[in-house]
């Protein structure tokens, strides 16, 4: 079989036929191609065998592969994709491994890949795809060698490989021809369909070539004695060729398969006579499809043939080159190097040499290397232009499940990982293709010369075949038509003629029987409806009133709405100018308190630079009353040298009567700032007169009895307090009701400092001598004694302060004469704070304490309350301890000239 047919070898013709070269055989004779129109029968010589004329055949030449003006499009990148397929179990598997795990563990999902290392741990691989033991023929072509295919068909180069063990379903993968079941063909049979299914016979060429490589010796599957093949390698286009191998030209499936089958004899023949496995070889099959490339073509010539389309014919077609290896590897397993299969050492390295040369080549790339060793093995100088590079490339791994195969099937993984690495820069091959345009155009010419002819002969035949025929019709319809039409009008009209009769009869008899019942109806219906008409005129009439009203009552509730509408918007209108009045009052009101301590303010300014200008100063002050006392502050407290005057005179210009008058003003600030500035200038003793005389102490007092603010009362109270260190403002305070508001404000107070004022102000009354009684009996000392429940140690120093006061004044009065009895004091129960706080850890409160005790023990008369509250005691202390040695003198004095104190030492054995 292989020696029929038109096979070239080595350039030499052996067969007579002709094939594609004439006009006829591509024509006319052409092939039962799966693309051609099957209701045409096949020509039987054609589709028996390769043998014959259906495959015609062709050498491939260096000049048409290697030399063409290969277009240097730019790349597309791509990169290696790698599936990796799991084989089910097969029998043998399946009893011996029954009771152990698979090696792997597919996620197909994820596209994972577990490798079990041991019963703990996995290592988790992934892939471009990973197709399980249930994987469908189908699918692994879809995924693995669709896009490959599509590429070849678009002009790029393509691989399909399959790498692994052998036995782990590469041939099965590949080679399968699904002959028993056509679900089972393989990716070489597949990919033939497809490419089959897309080129166009009249103007596309597919061509395929099948080998083997051995030891690095390719033979050609299709002709057995070809043995020695040599690859030829254009250097500047990087394209390679196989000028001595089979080349056969694929027109239909049939022929393909028989090719496959013939390739894989010779293939099972040759591994016979080298005793050796197919496992060992390398079968590669090579597709080559060239495609005129769409809208370039030469236009086929009209029937008067002008010129302009002649000219259009003339260009040459561009094609497109596409070539598809796919290489079923052999297996991936060690080879003993021993040559223990009954293989020298170096037949066993021969054997292993392209397999390891691939490797190395797909680490190189993987690694971006730059030296890639495709010059190693005659594999890889035959996948030069094919394998990544310029081409698309599909890698299929194919593994086993046995776990006894596990170091195999890892190895198989770490190859399709690191070709995963690998990336291609695909590259688009067009050329144009002048020897074949002029054939191709010899060919259509003679073609569409006798499919003209042959075509307007039948027409004219079948035109005149159709008109016979037509006529022959029309003339029979016409007379069926009149025959059929004329019997239908005799039948109508017959049929019309009994059925009036009819009619008529039945007239007639109804007629005779209602003639006399119906006059009585028709006057009894009359009255009825005589009766009717006037019930509805009535009820019409009442209807029309009843819409009156309703009318009527309509318009008075629009009449409402509207009033009522007016009235709110009246309302509404009202409303806001109220509120308008509000907030106008308001602004008034803000405007006011604005203005008036504006006034304030450009009074202070007004004086100041009048003062300025008096002095013959430029210049003028600005600020509010807050700088302005900020700036007076420092001053006031810098007394002893001149400017203290001048700022008391300046206050004076100011107008103290306006300053004073703001204490009342409505704005809470404003009342603030003025009793700040009253303070301050009270404490300037020469303004306090001033300050009294003007009515300050009175409005002073005024605001601790009205104010609700706390800072109000602290302050006013502190300018009570320096207001109260004279005698005269003393005695105003007092008869002014200075005490008992005073007190209320202690009462109120919840700052420390509020009473620490407070205190202040009463304890500089205590001091006193005139004014002991009257300032007792509006309870002043009471009012003491209540702030010492503050605790604060400021607080309390001026309670002592005061109870110190206090007492010297009645030590004073009773040495006079002027006052007898018990103390005020011990009369208001100050004796138990007095002896609890004098031994204070706070100084000033505990010498004020230990001066009162002191003043307290020099009248006899108190002697015995001090006994019985233990104040005696602390005078003891006092005179032993106290640092101040004019407090321990007066102490020791008082002790020693008491005649009751000397007594109850004594009684009590105390040493004195
Ligand atoms: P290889 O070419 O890798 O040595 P084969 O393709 O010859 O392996 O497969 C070995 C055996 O396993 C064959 O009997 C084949 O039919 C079977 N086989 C391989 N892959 C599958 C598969 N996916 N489903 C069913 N059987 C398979
Ligand atoms: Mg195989």
């Amino acid at each position: 079989m292989a020696s029929g047919g038109g096979i070239y070898r080595n350039g030499t013709h052996r067969n007579s036929l002709k094939g594609t070269t004439t006009t006829a055989t591509a024509s006319t004779d052409r092939p039962f191609s799966v693309n051609s129109n099957p209701s045409k029968p096949a020509p039987k010589n054609k589709s028996s065998s390769l043998a014959g004329a259906s495959s015609a055949l062709r050498k491939s030449s260096p000049g048409s592969l290697g030399g063409g003006a290969a277009k240097d499009d730019a790349g597309v990148p791509g990169r290696v994709r790698v599936a990796v397929r799991l084989r089910p179990r097969n029998a043998e598997e399946s009893v011996a491994d029954a009771d152990f795990a698979d090696c792997v563990e597919l996620q197909p999902e994820l596209k994972r890949l577990k490798l079990r290392k041991n019963n703990w741990d996995t290592d988790t691989y992934e892939f471009d795809e990973v197709l399980t033991e249930f994987a469908s023929q189908k699918r692994v072509y879809e995924v693995v060698a669709k896009p490959v295919v599509e590429g070849v068909l678009d002009g790029y180069n393509g691989t399909i490989m399959a790498y692994g063990q052998t036995g782990t379903g590469k041939t099965y993968t590949l080679g399968r021809l699904g002959e028993e079941d056509t679900a089972n063909r393989g990716i070489m049979v597949r990919a033939m369909e497809d490419i089959l299914a897309e080129v166009t016979p009249e103007r596309d060429f597919v061509s395929v070539s099948y080998l083997q490589l051995y030891m690095e010796s390719l033979q050609d599957l299709l002709d057995p004695t070809n043995d020695n093949i040599s690859i030829v390698e254009d250097h500047k286009s990087g394209d390679v060729s196989l000028p001595g191998a089979t080349l056969v030209e694929i027109r239909d499936q049939q022929s393909f398969l028989e090719l496959l089958r013939l390739g894989e004899a010779h293939r099972h023949a040759a591994n016979t006579k080298l005793n050796t496995e197919s496992s060992r070889s390398h079968a590669l099959l090579m597709v080559h499809v060239k495609r005129s490339v769409k809208g370039r073509e030469p236009a086929h010539p009209s029937e008067n043939g002008n010129n302009t389309n002649m000219a259009k014919s003339l260009r040459p077609p561009l094609v497109r080159k596409g070539k598809l290896v796919v290489v079923d590897l052999a297996g991936s397993e060690r080879i003993d190097k021993s040559g223990s299969e009954g293989h020298t050492r170096e037949e066993a390295k021969s054997i292993n040499l392209s397999l390891s040369a691939l490797g190395k080549c797909i680490n190189a790339l993987a690694e971006n290397s730059a030296h890639v060793p495709v010059r190693d093995s005659k594999l890889t100088r035959l996948l030069r232009d094919s394998f990544g590079g310029t081409a698309r490339t599909s890698l299929v791994i194919t593994i086993g499940p046995s776990p006894r195969h596990r170091g195999e099937t890892a190895s198989t993984i770490m190859f399709g990982q690191r070709a995963m690495k690998v990336e291609n820069m695909l590259k688009l091959k067009e050329e144009f293709d002048y020897k074949s345009l002029a054939r191709r155009l010899d060919i259509q010419l003679d073609n569409l010369i006798m499919d003209h002819e042959r075509k307007e002969k039948a027409f004219e035949v079948e035109i005149g075949r159709i008109t016979t025929d037509a006529q022959n019709r029309i003339s029979e319809a016409e007379r069926n038509y009149a025959d059929a039409t004329e019997k239908e009008r005799l039948k109508y009209q017959k049929d019309y003629m009994e059925s009036i009769k009819k009619l008529e009869e039945k007239w007639m008899m109804n007629q005779q029987n209602q003639g006399s019942e119906r006059k009585e109806q028709m006057i009894h219906t009359a009255e009825e409806v005589a009766e009717l008409k006037k019930l509805l005129s009535k009820e019409t009439s009442l209807r029309k009133e009843a819409e009156e009203e309703v009318n009527n009552l309509k318009s008075q509730l629009a009449q409402l709405k509207m009033s009522e509408a007016s009235a709110n918007s009246e309302i509404l209108k009202l409303r806001k100018m109220l509120e308008g009045e509000i907030s106008q009052k308001e602004k008034l009101e803000g405007e006011i308190s604005m203005l008036q301590s504006q006034l304030l303010h450009l009074s202070f300014e007004a004086d100041e630079t009048r003062r300025r200008l008096d002095r013959g100063e430029p210049g003028k002050v600005t600020g509010g009353l807050d700088s302005l006392i900020s700036q007076v502050r420092p001053q006031l407290k810098d007394s002893g040298n001149g400017e203290k005057a001048s700022v008391a005179k300046l206050f004076e210009q100011v107008g103290l009567q306006k300053i004073l008058s703001l204490l009342e003003a409505e704005d809470a600030d404003v009342r603030i700032h003025a009793v700040k500035v009253v303070a301050n200038l009270a404490a300037e003793e020469t303004n306090q007169q001033k300050i009294v005389e003007a009515g300050g102490l009175k409005s002073l007092l005024v605001l601790l009895g009205n104010s609700d603010d706390e800072t109000i009362h602290r302050v006013a109270a502190g300018a009570i307090a320096n207001l109260a260190m004279n005698e005269m403002n003393q005695e105003l305070i007092i008869s002014q009701g200075g005490i008992s508001l005073l007190s209320m404000t202690a009462t109120n107070a919840k700052d420390p400092q509020t009473l620490r004022m407070v205190a202040g102000a009463i304890a500089n009354l205590c001091g006193n001598d005139k004014l002991q009684t009257k300032l007792r009996g509006e309870g002043g000392v009471k009012a003491l004694l209540g702030i010492v429940k503050c605790g604060h140690p400021d607080v309390l120093a001026q309670v002592a302060r005061g109870i110190a006061n206090f007492a010297k004044c009645e030590s004073r009065a009773s040495s006079q004469g002027s006052k007898t009895g018990r103390s005020l004091l011990i009369e208001d129960g100050a004796l138990p704070w007095i002896v609890q706080n004098a031994n204070s850890d706070a100084s000033p409160i505990r010498r004020h304490i230990e001066l009162a005790l002191c003043h307290l023990a020099q009248n006899e008369v108190n002697a015995k309350d001090m006994i019985s509250k233990g104040a005696l005691w602390e005078l003891v202390r006092i005179s032993q301890d106290c640092p101040r040695e004019d407090i321990r003198t007066l102490a020791h004095r008082t002790l020693t000239s008491s005649p009751t104190f000397i007594a109850e030492l004594r009684q009590l054995q105390t040493d004195y």
